[in-house]
């Protein structure tokens, strides 16, 4: 079966080893955002001969062709996800647990704002971060 990042790397023209593949299949089949180690724990339990240093290799590939985006939460290892520019989501990190949590509400209000700001301060937006960082409320109490 031909995994959804495996699709996009046709598209752009990118080569295909049986390496790649596997690697493609994992972070496509992967909702949890994983980091390059758990993409590795995940592709050597279907191909044991794959390196970490391959892995690392193919997400950087994929990334510098957009095709994988890269999450900066700051836990000191980045995270990574396919990226879809039809549906574009944010994400709330819970510190507890460290679960990332996608949302789409409000997306376009967030792009506006982020907009409008840059606009004010007499910039053209390139790139901006929104990621909101949270604790359960029903663990943590509410008043
Ligand atoms: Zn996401």
């Amino acid at each position: 079966m031909t995994s959804k990042i495996e699709r996009a790397c046709l598209e752009k023209g990118l080569k295909m080893t049986e390496q790649r593949r596997v690697i493609a299949q994992v972070i496509s089949e992967s909702t949890d955002h994983p980091n390059a180690e758990i993409v590795y724990k995940r592709a050597s339990d279907i191909d044991p001969k794959i390196s970490l240093a391959t892995v690392y290799r193919t997400i950087n590939l994929f990334e510098s062709f957009g095709i994988i985006g890269k999450l900066e939460f700051g836990e000191g290892k980045a995270r990574y996800e396919i990226m879809d520019e039809e549906e574009h989501h944010y994400h709330l990190i819970d510190i507890t647990t460290g679960h990332v949590i996608e949302f789409y509400d409000y997306e376009k209000e967030i792009r506006e704002l982020k907009e409008k700001i840059a606009q004010k301060l007499g910039y053209k937006l390139v790139d901006s971060k929104f990621e909101l960082y949270g604790i359960p409320l029903n663990q943590h109490g509410e008043e």
